[in-house]
């Protein structure tokens, strides 16, 4: 059969990955890499640092018309500059004037009764409150820090907690695992509670099971939130990226340990956990790369790893890496895509500052060189930033995380071992913090400045 036959027959999914697959197999062939093979790699593997370093910087004075739809992500523009000029800076660094210039942009940014705005006089939200702290921490000059008020943060952070034990709701639905959802939303709440009374919930009729399994289904969006989980704004929706966020600004700005923001979060993620081994973004969702991420990352902070089911995590998190292609997918039967690189990359590394049982011989559970290839050979441009995959145009997002996976890919942080395709990329980066998303000294020094600050 020829190969035109062999497509016709197929399934969308299955032709995006056979695209996608051959044109990366394409990039590979001039470099003689192959997948899976690579100890057997003579060749040269570089990373255009200067040419990064510059389309990140050009971004910087202009953002282009093609990222109007993130006119709400000011901080994420701050963040994924930021961070990308400080991964790709030997050779230069960002003048005081220029971090004053952001220092400006993030103070407008803050919210009057605590946490960041997507956009100046919007409203605080828990995602924008990690980017510009990120890119506070990154700027690293106390005009930077000083832009943080603490206390009206922590007041934020706590205004966003779900947790039923300080809430007059009573719990208006258990589900079998003894999840409990509260809802915010008066006419749900009575409907339910209507529910309730009538019968045992145990005992609950298969209608009634649906009638519930629809209020979940409508409180899950919008309308009320699992205990244990922030809600990234007012009546915001509540998943593993605010929990996530959350505990990162707080590590931060040292006000953990501190129950009154992390009770309920350990046995929240335990219940995203599925049957896959992965986490969805709230109970009974779909295993996904960027929620996974946020579950380990947050175990890590709460020193909880061992609370999951790690081996089906393993299981799961392993086979997100494409046999052909080298680089990550974020769910099962989707196409690789390099962001992914550090969503699940950096989560092998957690898993060694989890217990440092979790490797292999001192490296990672993944083929780290066959990543490297595919960020190496397959998505870098010419003329500087990264992309997703072969055909697409690089932007500030893939370049920030591609680079991130690449820098964490090389370090086991086991025994100083680096693993890298080739000596031009090996040791021409900093530390990296795969918690965090920023560079291993820019998490210490401003973890140390706000310590000094509340001490004072
Ligand atoms: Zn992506």
């Amino acid at each position: 059969m020829s190969t035109n036959e062999e497509k016709k027959k197929m399934s969308q999914t299955d032709e995006d990955q056979f695209v996608t697959e051959s044109s990366v197999i394409d990039c590979f062939l001039p470099h003689k890499f192959e997948t899976f093979l690579s100890e057997n790699f003579s060749g040269e593997a570089k990373y255009f640092k200067n040419l990064h370093y510059e389309f990140a910087k050009k971004l910087m004075s202009k953002i282009p018309l093609g990222y109007m739809s993130l006119d709400s992500g000011y901080p994420w523009f701050c963040y994924w500059i930021t961070n990308i000029l400080e991964m790709t800076k030997d050779k230069y660094d960002l003048s005081y004037d220029t971090k004053l210039k952001f220092v400006e942009i993030l103070k407008e940014l803050q919210h009057p009764d605590g946490g960041f705005c997507g956009m100046p006089k919007g409203y605080a939200h828990l995602i924008s409150t990690y980017s510009g702290m990120m890119a506070i921490a990154n700027l690293g000059i106390k005009e930077a820090y000083d832009i943080v008020d603490i206390k009206k943060m922590k007041e934020f952070l706590l205004r966003m907690k779900n947790n039923h034990f300080n809430i007059n709701d009573k719990p208006s639905y258990t589900d079998k695992n003894g999840i409990f959802l509260i809802y915010r939303n008066e006419e749900n709440k009575n409907e339910n509670e209507e529910n309730n009374n009538k019968e045992n919930i145990k005992e609950e009729s298969n209608t009634n099971k649906e009638k519930n399994h629809s209020s979940l289904t409508n409180c899950s969006s919008t309308h009320a939130c699992f205990p244990g989980t922030f809600q990234n704004h007012i009546n915001g929706e509540s998943d593993l990226r605010s929990t996530y966020c959350a505990l990162t600004v707080s590590y931060i700005l040292n006000l953990l340990p501190d129950e009154s923001l992390t009770s309920g979060i350990v046995s929240n993620i335990q219940s995203c956990q599925t049957f896959e081994g992965g986490f969805g973004p709230e109970p009974y969702c779909e295993a996904h790369g960027g929620y996974s991420f946020c579950a380990i990352a947050s175990l890590i902070l709460l020193n909880s790893l061992n609370s999951i089911d790690i081996k089906s995590f393993i299981r799961w998190l392993t086979l997100r890496q494409m046999s052909k292609e080298g680089g990550f997918n974020g769910r099962t039967n989707k196409l690789v895509d390099s962001c992914y690189s550090y969503w699940q990359g950096s989560i092998f590394n957690m898993l060694i500052m989890g217990d440092k049982d979790l490797s292999y011989d001192s490296e990672l559970l993944y083929d780290q060189l066959s990543l490297q290839a595919y960020i190496l050979f397959a998505c870098q441009k010419d003329k500087g930033g990264l992309i997703d995959k072969p055909g697409k145009g690089p932007d500030l997002f893939h370049t920030n995380y591609a680079t991130a996976g690449l820098i964490l890919s090389e370090k086991t942080l086991m025994d100083g071992v680096s693993v890298a395709l080739s000596c031009d990329i090996e040791k021409q980066f900093g530390e990296f913090n795969p918690v965090f998303g920023i560079l291993d000294e820019n998490v210490k020094n401003a973890v140390k400045y706000y310590r000094e600050k509340i001490n004072e």
